[in-house]
């Protein structure tokens, strides 16, 4: 019976994960529905040593773009919004864009300056996201594991013996059993 409060912990959890991907993803949801989307052309990469709060080494993808704005050529450069602590992560992901070949981006209109490359529905544009959906469902097949473990097991009517699920007739007095 003590299993029951806990399988309430879980999906109570799952909401607050699910609620806490979604509040993560509002960010790419700005970019990819306001923001405006042209071609740029890649000009530079790189990947600096960058340093998180925590003062361990945090790596990202610097990336300068060439890109139309209002019909004029614009150059600027931003970092990827993807990143790790591992190298051995990120050095293929940056490898993956060739200089001078040209890549969707998303500008600001507001402020044309900032964009972003990679945007869009993929999973390294919404990983964080994602890691939080996942651990939601891990939660909450938890939390229904722990609820079928707590249920008390279905009895027969007539001679009170414990019956499976499954069962149709009462293996000991052959009572029908109604399904549930
Ligand atoms: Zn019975």
């Amino acid at each position: 019976m003590t299993k029951r409060p806990w399988s309430w912990v879980f999906l109570f959890a799952a909401l607050l994960l699910t609620i806490t991907a979604f509040w993560q993803a509002r960010h790419q949801w700005t970019v990819l529905s306001r923001w405006t989307s042209v071609t740029g052309t890649l000009l530079r990469r790189d990947v600096p040593r960058n340093h998180d709060a925590d003062g361990s080494l945090y790596f990202q993808m610097k990336a300068a773009f060439r890109y139309p704005v209002d019909g004029k050529e614009r150059e600027s450069s931003s970092m990827s919004y993807f990143g790790s602590t591992d190298f051995g992560w990120i050095a293929p992901r940056v490898l993956a864009y060739n200089l001078g070949s040209q890549y969707p981006i998303h500008y600001d209109p507001a402020s044309p300056e900032v964009f972003e490359f990679g945007a869009g529905y993929n999973t390294l544009y919404f990983r964080t996201s994602l890691r939080y959906l996942w651990a939601s469902a891990v939660c909450v097949l938890l939390g229904l594991l722990l609820r079928r473990l707590s249920q008390a097991p279905r009895r027969c009517v007539q001679c009170r013996r414990t019956v499976r699920s499954f069962f149709r007739y009462c293996p000991d007095c052959g009572e029908s059993i109604s399904p549930a």
